[in-house]
């Protein structure tokens, strides 16, 4: 690749998901893209649970070539117990501009029967894109009724990202050959 070329572009795909919370877990709020849903169950989790941040710490993770956040921010970590999960996507978000790439967008489809996100997605968006400093967008999908979340028995989230070299000839430390 030569500099005319422009930036390097490097796309890549995260999901997550997490079941609810048993009636007699220790009550937590339930938390999705940084935003606190009040009045619904939460769902099982080492950090806050938030399948959203999970789901799009692991697409720029992916796209920058780097571990998953399974392997950033280890689960066997006590330090890492109802962590607030948007604080580990900006820490993601610099891991990946520390590869020599600038977030440029990412798009999330957050599934589940309940609750009703609609009034939520706008949060949520704005939360993830003040995180990543690049447009977000986040929408909401029905299983309608198939499958275990169909039986609403958690919340699964899909998320791409897509990152660019901030080198226009692409020369970031990203792992992959070009
Ligand atoms: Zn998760």
């Amino acid at each position: 690749m030569t500099a005319e070329d422009g930036p390097l572009l490097r796309v890549g795909q995260g999901f997550d998901s997490h079941r609810f919370a048993r009636e007699s877990a220790v009550a937590k709020p339930l938390v999705l893209g940084g935003v606190v849903i009040a009045g619904e169950p939460s769902l099982e989790g080492h950090s806050d649970a938030d399948a959203v941040a999970h789901a799009a710490a692991d697409a720029l993770l992916g796209a920058a070539g780097l571990p998953d956040i399974g392997e950033q921010f280890p689960d066997s970590d006590p330090a890492l117990a109802g962590a607030d999960s948007m604080g580990l996507l900006a820490q993601a978000v610099e891991l990946v501009k520390a590869t020599g790439f600038d977030v440029i967008n990412l798009d999330t489809t957050v599934v589940c029967e309940t609750p009703n996100l609609a009034v939520h997605l706008a949060a949520m968006r704005d939360n993830l894109a003040g995180t990543l400093g690049a447009p977000c967008n986040v929408k909401a999908k029905r299983p309608e009724q198939m499958g275990a979340l169909g039986r609403g028995e958690g919340i699964a989230c899909i998320a791409v990202a897509l990152i660019a070299s901030r080198d226009a000839a692409g020369n970031g430390s990203i792992n992959a050959a070009s």
